[in-house]
């Protein structure tokens, strides 16, 4: 009868002060186990002989036991892929928080494999079990007290690193909770502002039209419903813009991408811009014959009619310059203006969703939704915007396009 095929006995160096002050070295700076486990392995093996190593951590969403690293090594190489051996006895571990040892139940066996030395540790952190440490080892030998007493040293110091971790990962949500009600807030605030303000306009002059006790001329009545009708329409573009952003945000806004020629767009753009702004002084200049791009066009339009909008609002009485030209592989679309410019320390915001320069309040109304928009239709073109301006001199916003959006 064959018997089972003897460990050679390696001796190993005795743990010492010096080798648990490098363990706690090595694990105090690491942010993660994965990480952390990676930088131990090697140092362990050189005192502590297994050739499998798995550790489990519970989910604190699910209470659910996740491998959070495994690794084999030597022996056990050939059951890397197979960490359902640890799975039960790292669940008996978590359940009784006691340290569990498993020799093998048949001893005669002659594959290594099939005589395990199964050590599971667990990781516990103020009170609180966070998972548990499994070492295999094929064929023998058994644990020693000794061992024993370091394999729970390393789980402690390991608890650590995954409490750390955890920490770090809550921090991070609540960081993320708070960004996102912060969002909101000022959603609903600008929200409530912005459409206070027309709606107040609409019902002051509507009350005032179907006042009994006055009568009012042709010439006042045709100003006031020109004024509703103004502030209505205000209303309605700032709806959109907020649906828009919402959209965009949530990623379901769909470009509908067709072959756009940018000249005809650019002419639609204008023209549709003096039927809002009567006194826009604008100038057009387009490197012919400009080679046409995918787009979607309605919203580029809405993109170009925002920014010159927006040259308007900021640069009154200034004159707005659109400059389209072509690039090796796109196009590039200039708006510029000679306004008062954007200062250095706000350009880097300009972008984001609700940013206004603070006191922009004074010139002009707005919910800062505006170049936000712009930005990611841009983006979802696979192109890019960017802004360029001078204190005092003005502002010019450049759009670079493909030719053609690659998904
Ligand atoms: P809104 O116009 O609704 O405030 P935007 O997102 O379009 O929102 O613009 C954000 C801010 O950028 C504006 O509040 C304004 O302060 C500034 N801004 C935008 N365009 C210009 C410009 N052409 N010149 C100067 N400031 C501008």
């Amino acid at each position: 009868m064959k018997t089972a095929t003897p460990v050679p006995t390696r001796i190993f160096p005795p743990v010492n002060v010096t080798f648990l002050y490098l363990i706690n070295k090595i694990l105090s700076g690491m942010e993660n186990l994965r990480d952390a486990m990676n930088a131990l392995v090697p140092v362990i093996r050189d005192y502590f002989i297994f050739d499998n190593i798995v550790v489990f951590l519970v989910d604190p969403m699910t209470l659910n036991l996740d491998v959070a690293y495994a690794r084999a090594t030597g022996r056990g190489k050939s059951a890397e892929a197979d960490v359902a051996w640890g799975e039960i006895i790292g669940s008996q571990v978590i359940d009784s928080r006691q340290v569990i040892l498993q020799e093998p139940q048949d001893t005669t066996q002659i594959e290594r494999l099939h005589r395990p030395f199964t050590l599971g540790v667990p990781l516990i952190s103020h009170a609180e079990t966070l998972g548990a440490i499994i070492f295999i080892r094929f064929g023998s030998p058994q644990y020693t007290p000794d061992q024993i007493a370091f394999a729970e040293y390393l789980a402690d110091q390991l608890a650590l690193v995954v409490a750390r971790e955890n920490l770090m990962r809550e921090n991070k949500r609540l960081e993320f909770q708070n960004r996102t009600f912060q969002v909101q807030e000022d959603f609903i605030s600008t929200l409530s502002h912005e459409l206070r303000t027309p709606l107040g306009f609409i019902k002051g002059y509507t009350t005032t039209l179907l006042r009994t006790d006055a009568t009012w001329d042709e010439q006042a009545k045709e100003e006031f419903l020109t004024i509703i009708d103004h502030e209505t329409d205000r209303m309605q573009d700032m709806i959109s813009n907020l649906l828009d952003s919402a959209k965009l945000q949530s990623g379901q806004m769909i470009m509908d991408l067709q072959v756009v020629r940018l000249d005809v767009l650019i002419k639609d753009v204008i023209l549709r811009s003096k039927l809002h702004h009567p006194a826009l002084d604008i100038q057009v200049e387009i490197a012919e014959p400009i080679k046409p791009i995918q787009a979607d066009p309605r919203r580029l339009a809405q993109t170009l009619e925002n920014l010159i909008t927006n040259a308007v609002k900021y640069a009154p009485e200034a004159p707005v310059k659109v400059k389209i030209a072509e690039l090796a592989d796109g196009v590039q679309i200039d708006v510029s203006d000679a306004g008062p410019g954007i200062p250095e320390k706000y350009r880097s915001k300009i972008f984001d969703r609700f940013f206004r320069i603070p006191d922009s309040q004074n010139t002009a109304r707005g919910t800062g939704l505006g170049l936000f928009i712009c930005n990611q239709i841009i983006q979802a073109h696979n192109g890019k915007i960017d802004l360029t301006s001078r204190v005092g001199e003005g502002s010019t916003f450049s759009i670079y396009l493909p030719e053609r959006v690659e998904n």
